[in-house]
């Protein structure tokens, strides 16, 4: 394969690009910008050396643990799950949780046999292994996907002492939470829907 081949191909590793984008990408890398083509280079190179996962939330961060995780004013007991990185950043701008995130760098697919390897269920089962957390809040979207994983994340903690709940439909269906506005946000997470009450321990 040709340098021009490979990176088209290599492009085409991005979602939702196709042949005709790849291409168009490849012309602003190659033609009209060479330097930022070096800039994007070295950005990806430093991410991909720096950037792992928090040991304990699964979010992008450069040390062990993430400036959240780390720092002691968050309550401890409260554990919202969401999708993206872009979603702990939306749930910040709202302020409207003082605890802590878990991450799960995707969502569960209905139309592919809910395959479970796309979300980290076995990072997130050892994140709450021997924790203080008694409430858990679903924070992910109300889209098929969203459901999907939802269903999936209370069916998992079914037999747990967790109280659950899960984010209030105030939200657009089929909005991703990162698009939602932040007050929007708030008021979904204030009035959230409770799934299962704390059982004994
Ligand atoms: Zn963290």
């Amino acid at each position: 394969m040709n340098a021009y081949s490979q990176l088209i191909t290599a492009l085409r590793l991005l979602p939702n690009v196709g042949v005709k984008t790849a291409q168009r990408m490849a012309h602003t890398l190659l033609h009209q910008n060479r330097a930022g083509a070096a800039q994007l280079v070295q950005a990806l190179d430093n991410a991909l050396k720096n950037i792992h996962n928090c040991q304990m939330c699964h979010d992008f961060c450069e040390s062990e643990l993430c400036a959240i995780c780390a720092n002691p004013q968050r309550d401890p007991s409260r554990l919202m799950i969401v999708q993206m990185p872009a979603d702990v950043a939306a749930m910040e701008a709202a302020r409207c949780h003082d605890g802590l995130y878990f991450v799960l760098m995707g969502q569960v697919n209905p139309a592919q046999e809910m395959d479970l390897s796309s979300i980290a269920l076995q990072q997130l089962v050892a994140r709450l292994s021997g924790s203080p957390v008694n409430e858990i809040i679903i924070a992910t979207a109300h889209t098929a996907e969203g459901d999907a994983t939802a269903y999936i994340l209370a069916e998992l903690f079914k037999e747990q002492p967790y109280k659950i709940s899960r984010l209030a439909r105030g939200i657009p269906l089929g909005s991703e939470l990162e698009y939602v506005d932040a007050g929007t946000l708030a008021q979904a997470v204030y009035e959230r829907n409770l799934l299962k009450e704390t059982t004994g321990e």
